[in-house]
């Protein structure tokens, strides 16, 4: 395991450090930049019984054999029982489980202070994503912050660092992971076998990782054929469209509407288009005929659609109430 070309200053900046680390590091920015693969390669590293000459784990000795097989007596990580372990791209398991960390999951790190570190080395926590610990959790994490464990480092990795308590927040060393540059970042995709990365990473908002995991997966035909729909309104069938869509990810849906609008109110408005270059002509035509003020109110309904995606609702209810709105929001 080692961290993407793009981290490799922030990797310089903390390995030299390596015996002075706080007790606490806040890794913040937007999802899909591999905050998560750069907590687990420094994790390693810093597990590791013979470090490579760059910081990283050998890959050979005992402990990173135990990290690989994720039984390291002095690694934890926390996340919602919900988050499959997909890295920064984590999605829903089930519906059943939770979505947030749990006071539990907290208090677990309290208990490790009474055990010693396997031969006295130290130990790391990652909790991911920070910003779904709830209240109570994050109160329990801010007493570990406030007494922390000897030896042990905790890592928060967060994609919404704002909304975590400013409390814990003060508490940490914060990293900042920017976007890469697009020229690596397309390189980088390239590099993974991804031909035509551009408008990958334009969806994913320059978020390489995230861009890597849309082209893996199958949702680009449907996008495109969902794509199309929008760009004509006039013959647009909410009900026909809904029901084709039903059994499609709903978070994923409201994220094409979403980045839709934003693409024809920012051409609009400003003459950029941010998401869907590859629909650079159908916005162009489109953009004129956007009444504003309902494309601002609709917007908001997308947001709240947004927050609500995870609660059981009727999906096809929702997304032919969205169709409308959308339909409602043009000339
Ligand atoms: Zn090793």
């Amino acid at each position: 395991m080692t961290f993407y070309p793009w981290q490799t200053e922030i990797w310089q900046q903390l390995i030299p450090a390596r015996q002075n680390l706080p007790h606490a590091l806040l890794l913040q920015g937007r999802k899909g930049v591999g905050k998560l693969d750069f907590a687990r390669a420094l994790a390693q590293g810093l597990l590791c019984e013979a470090p490579q000459p760059s910081g990283t784990g050998c890959g050979q000795c005992l402990a990173c054999n135990w990290l690989a097989q994720g039984n390291h007596p002095d690694f934890r990580s926390i996340e919602p029982e919900a988050l499959a372990d997909n890295g920064d791209e984590g999605e829903s398991k089930g519906k059943k489980a939770s979505r947030q960390i749990l006071i539990e999951q907290i208090r677990e790190l309290a208990g490790l202070v009474n055990l010693s570190t396997h031969r006295n080395g130290m130990r790391v926590v990652l909790i991911h994503p920070a910003e779904a610990m709830n209240a109570s959790a994050a109160n329990a994490l801010l007493k570990t912050l406030e007494e922390p464990p000897p030896h042990t480092l905790i890592i928060l990795i967060s994609h919404h660092a704002q909304s975590l308590l400013p409390t814990v927040r003060s508490r940490c060393r914060k990293l900042d992971f920017a976007v890469p540059p697009l020229e690596q970042s397309m390189n980088w995709l390239r590099e993974q076998g991804v031909a035509d990365p551009m408008p990958l990473l334009a969806q994913a908002g320059h978020a390489p990782l995230a861009a890597l995991a849309l082209a893996g997966d199958d949702s680009q035909e449907a996008r495109r054929g969902f794509l199309n729909q929008l760009a004509r309104p006039q013959t647009l069938d909410p009900i026909s469209l809904a029901e084709k869509s039903e059994k499609m990810d709903q978070a994923r849906m409201v994220r094409w509407l979403q980045q839709w609008m934003y693409d024809l109110v920012g051409w609009r408005l400003g003459g950029e288009i941010r998401y869907q270059p590859d629909f650079a002509a159908e916005i162009h035509a489109l953009a004129p005929r956007v009444r504003l003020s309902q494309a601002l109110e609709y917007q908001k309904e997308l947001l709240t659609a947004q927050k609500n995606v995870h609660h059981p609702l009727n999906a096809q209810l929702l997304l032919e109430q969205l169709l409308l709105s959308y339909m409602q929001s043009m000339d």
